[in-house]
């Protein structure tokens, strides 16, 4: 995976979190305090913090997924080993972690995994 690609998806992904967190803030001054304070500190470390309890509250369920899909793929980015699928180790499409940044699996393994689950 090349590193021009790595970062503009690491950039991505945190944009994504970013606005989902900027939804859940919209509403809620409490929340929006949380996440002051956890600006202080860089993006990177933003991104791999455990989110504060009260945060998780607010959280739909939906949301919380998505955010934690968002942070495993930035760990997997620091681990190097994103765009690689986590069940048959060959490469994701750049084109569908365009589409998913998150994605976890090549749509081959996905869509047998789709169908295994319905
Ligand atoms: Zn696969």
């Amino acid at each position: 995976m090349e590193k021009e690609f790595l970062d503009k998806m690491k950039e991505t992904l945190i944009a994504s979190k970013n606005e989902i967190i900027d939804q859940l803030t919209s509403n809620s001054s409490d929340i929006k305090h949380i996440i002051e304070t956890m600006e202080t500190k860089d993006s990177i470390d933003l991104a791999s913090d455990t989110i504060d309890a009260t945060l998780l509250d607010a959280l739909s369920t939906k949301d919380l997924n998505r955010i934690k899909l968002i942070d495993n793929a930035l760990t997997r980015i620091e681990q190097g080993k994103y765009g690689l699928c986590v069940k048959c180790g060959k490469p994701i499409a750049q084109a569908r972690l365009e589409a998913i940044p998150y994605a976890l699996m090549c749509i081959n393994c996905k869509s047998e995994d789709e169908r295994r689950n319905r």
